[in-house]
C-alpha cells in the first residue's frame, strides 16, 4: 500500500496511490484521520481500514488531477544518518564510525515530490544525497533490534539535500542540512508489509539523466534495526518520525572538480520497490524573506 498526502480542490488529505489513480481515503473511509501523522497514530486498525478501502475498488481520482505533497507534511522528527555506506565513508575521507552518526533535519525542511528545491542565495555548494528513509509507525522507546520492525510503518525516499560549505564549517551539520525545501520526501510511504527486506533494495541517483549514485541498501553499515535500537535508547520515537538512513558514494561534493547543483538541474532518485523521487532545482525565490 502506497500512502500519499495530496491536495485536490483546495483541500489537503491522505490517500492511496494505485498505479495512475488515487483512492481518496477521506471519501472512501470518512472516519479515518485526514492527516498522515494522525493516521499513523491510529495504528493497525487505520491501516486495515485503508487496505479495505483500496480493495473495495470505489471511486478514484486520477493521479494527474491531484498535487502530491510530502507524504508527511511536517514529520515530528527527521533523524538522519551520516557516513552509513562504506563507499561514501571512503570518498569522504572519513573513518568508519563506531556509532551511528546522527543529525537532525528540521521538520520545516520537508518538501513535496516533484516540486523544485532551492539553490540558496547564501551558498553555491548545493548537493544531493539519495537515501532510503524509514517511517516510524508506533510511539516507542528502548526498542531492541529483534523487535524493531514492529515500530516501522513503512519506507519512502529522501533526498538529503545538503549545503556543503555550511555543513562543514562548524562541528555540527544542522545548519547545512536543514534549509527550507531541502528534505524532498516521497512520492509515497510504502507500507512495511510490501518491503520484506529493506536491506536488498537498489538505490540510484541521476542528475540531468547522468547516473551519479548506484548502490544497494545491503551495504548499509548500521542497518534499520540497529538504528531504531540506538535512537530509541535515548528518546521516544513517534508516528511520522522519518529516519533517512544515509547515502552511498557519488555525491557531487567529492567529484574532482566538485559538481554542485545548479538552477535548472533535475535530481531523480529511484529505489527498487519504493518508487522514484524527482525534483528540480530553482534559485531561491525573492519571496522567502518573511519578517512578521
Ligand atoms: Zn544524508
Amino acid at each position: 500500500m502506497r500512502l500519499i498526502t495530496f491536495t485536490e480542490s483546495g483541500t489537503t488529505r491522505i490517500g492511496i496511490l494505485d498505479g495512475e489513480s488515487v483512492v481518496d481515503l477521506s471519501a472512501a473511509s470518512p472516519d479515518l484521520p485526514r492527516e498522515m501523522v494522525a493516521f499513523l497514530e491510529a495504528g493497525d486498525s487505520a491501516m486495515d481500514a485503508a487496505r479495505s478501502a483500496l480493495e473495495a475498488g470505489g471511486p478514484r481520482l486520477a493521479l494527474a488531477d491531484i498535487h502530491l505533497e510530502s507524504p508527511i507534511l511536517r514529520p515530528p522528527k527527521i533523524l538522519a544518518v551520516g557516513l552509513n555506506y562504506a563507499d561514501h565513508v571512503a570518498e569522504a575521507g572519513m573513518d568508519t564510525p563506531k556509532y551511528p552518526m546522527i543529525f537532525n533535519k528540521q521538520s520545516t525542511s520537508a518538501h513535496p515530490p516533484n516540486e523544485p528545491f532551492h539553490l540558496p542565495r547564501a551558498s553555491p555548494a548545493l548537493d544531493y544525497e539519495g537515501e532510503l528513509a524509514v517511517v516510524i509507525g508506533k510511539r516507542c522507546r528502548h526498542v531492541p533490534q529483534e523487535r524493531a520492525y514492529e515500530v516501522v510503518a513503512g519506507y519512502t525516499i529522501c533526498n538529503d539535500v545538503s549545503v556543503r560549505d555550511w555543513q562543514i564549517r562548524v562541528p555540527t551539520f544542522t545548519m547545512g542540512k536543514s534549509w527550507d525545501t531541502h528534505c524532498p520526501l516521497g512520492p509515497a510511504i510504502v507500507s512495511a508489509d510490501e518491503v520484506p527486506d529493506p536491506h536488498s533494495l537498489d538505490l540510484r541517483t541521476w542528475v540531468n539523466g547522468e547516473l551519479r549514485q548506484s548502490s544497494n541498501t545491503k551495504h548499509l553499515i548500521f542497518k534499520v534495526p540497529a538504528l531504531i535500537e540506538h535512537l530509541s535508547t535515548a528518546f521516544t520515537l513517534e508516528p511520522g518520525d522519518v529516519i533517512p538512513t544515509g547515502t552511498p558514494s557519488g555525491v557531487g561534493a567529492v567529484m574532482k572538480p566538485p559538481k554542485f547543483l545548479q538552477a535548472g538541474d533535475v535530481v531523480k532518485i529511484a529505489i527498487s520497490g519504493i518508487g522514484e523521487l524527482e525534483n528540480g532545482v530553482i534559485e531561491e525565490p525573492e519571496n522567502t524573506v518573511r519578517i512578521g
